[in-house]
């Protein structure tokens, strides 16, 4: 009797009206990477503002700031920076012995100063103290302590983040701690953890209140470069943000199911606090074999790849379905010699709805159209000269319109991936020049032929 020759000719009976279950796989780290590490930052120092930000975002990184309300912490500095998606997160009101009292309150004031996309869903205790346990659960995703072999508790956080959520540990850095940023980094990605940092104030920076066991702000950026340097391994994020996914992958149902060219993939989680909507996305992958893919979530355009048997895209829970189709998604005719707008389905007019920077105004250089004169002087401008990078004839840079624009890249694949190293963007380069929609400010690196180019929007 052979089992496996009956099981496949019930499929061939079976017919293509069936619907089979596919699996699908939920990344235990955003973009499958091996670990993660966030960085956090407490007592919502000044250099936190002129040094801190700038360094991330020079590596397209971002971290996590703990401010204390009562110390006037720089709001503005702090509110550009939630705006360019770093997080922003409570040191409670007045950084006493122990914060209790102060979980909701320290929340809400912060709230009322600093917009940003997942809220005030983080706490740093002060002095590392753990403060009235179901306060923190009640407003906030994770509460964070200081070293955790100070409390019990491991340095390094496992795939499924700490076992108590009111106590994720984070390792002290500066002259009272490490500074080995790689190190740590790397144990994480051979571990499968998660490693998270603390951070006060810089050497020799201005720190304001924040004068414990300064760090060298060269020691963060050599662990930048290696994190940039490994970004397939480590997923560097804010620790809200990592605590979100983590919550959400253990959570989550993704099913998938085929019928006829496309598949179906339900992403559900039924978390229910009061704290978050748990709408990061996560990462999965579908078996799939064609050579295209058009991924959709409730019929909006999602990011994916096809790599080694498989389709690769991020996707928010319980946002709708998900849909795989294998047709629709070919590459645009390569005769074409009209400049070549993006690949994705926003226009190129795109309205503020869609482009965050709003429809170009009438008082910008809108004479000179840069996707077909990409080096006129008007497309550049001083801000964007200084992102031109180009190698081979392959050049890189950013339009007046803040696309990004890609030239020499005709039958080239070109993919954009944002500072957290998700791919936003797949496309060919079909005329002289590509322009590439991305739909944030940021720092993106394009991979084309071969090579990749930095360009910050
Ligand atoms: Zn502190």
């Amino acid at each position: 009797m052979n089992y496996k020759k009956i099981s496949i000719a019930a499929l061939i009976a079976m017919g293509s009206s069936m619907v089979f279950a596919q699996d699908a796989e939920i990344a235990t780290w955003s973009g499958f990477r091996k670990g993660a590490a966030s960085f956090t930052f407490d007592d919502g120092a000044p250099s936190h503002v002129s040094d801190g930000g700038p360094l991330f975002d020079k590596y397209g990184y971002k971290g996590t700031f703990n401010v204390v309300v009562n110390w006037n912490p720089d709001w503005s500095g702090f509110g550009n920076m939630a705006k360019n998606g770093h997080e922003i997160a409570s040191h409670s009101n007045t950084h006493g012995q122990n914060m209790s009292g102060e979980e909701a309150s320290s929340k809400q004031s912060i709230a009322s100063k600093i917009q940003q996309k997942y809220g005030i869903i983080t706490v740093a205790y002060p002095n590392c103290n753990v403060p009235n346990k179901s306060a923190v659960q009640q407003n906030y995703v994770i509460g964070r302590i200081c070293n955790g072999s100070w409390q019990s508790q491991p340095d390094m956080m496992g795939k499924d983040g700490p076992s108590d959520w009111t106590m994720a540990s984070a390792i002290m850095t500066g002259s009272t701690g490490t500074n080995d940023f790689k190190g740590n980094m790397q144990k994480a990605v051979q571990q499968g953890g998660w490693i998270a940092f603390l951070t006060h104030g810089f050497e020799n920076k201005n720190n304001g209140s924040a004068t414990y066991s300064p760090t060298p702000l060269s020691a963060i950026e050599d662990g930048l470069k290696w994190a940039q340097q490994n970004d397939k391994d480590i997923w560097v994020a804010p620790m809200g943000h990592v605590a979100m996914y983590i919550k959400e992958r253990k959570a989550a149902k993704a099913e998938a199911s085929s019928s006829g060219s496309s598949i179906t993939v339900k992403l559900t989680h039924n978390i229910k606090d009061n704290v978050s909507d748990y709408d990061y996305p996560l990462s999965l992958r579908v078996k799939y074999s064609g050579s295209t893919a058009n991924v959709t979530q409730a019929g909006a355009k999602l990011e994916s790849k096809i790599d080694g048997g498989y389709v690769y895209f991020d996707a928010v829970p319980n946002a709708g379905d998900i849909v795989i189709a294998g047709e629709g998604a070919a590459p645009e005719s390569s005769s074409s010699v009209e400049p070549p707008q993006s690949s994705s389905s926003e226009p190129k007019s795109s309205s503020s709805a869609t482009n965050p920077w709003g429809p170009k105004s009438s008082s910008s250089k809108g004479e000179v159209d840069c996707s077909v004169n990409p080096f006129d002087p008007s497309c550049h401008g001083t801000a964007i000269a200084a992102e031109l990078q180009s190698d081979f004839g392959l050049s890189v840079y950013r339009s007046s319109d803040n696309y990004i624009v890609v030239g020499g890249a005709k039958g080239m694949s070109i993919t954009v991936f944002n500072s957290l190293g998700h791919q936003v963007r797949t496309t060919r380069g079909i005329g002289a020049v590509q322009k590439v929609y991305t739909g944030a400010k940021g720092v993106y690196i394009v991979k084309v032929g071969g090579k990749s180019f930095k360009v910050k929007l």
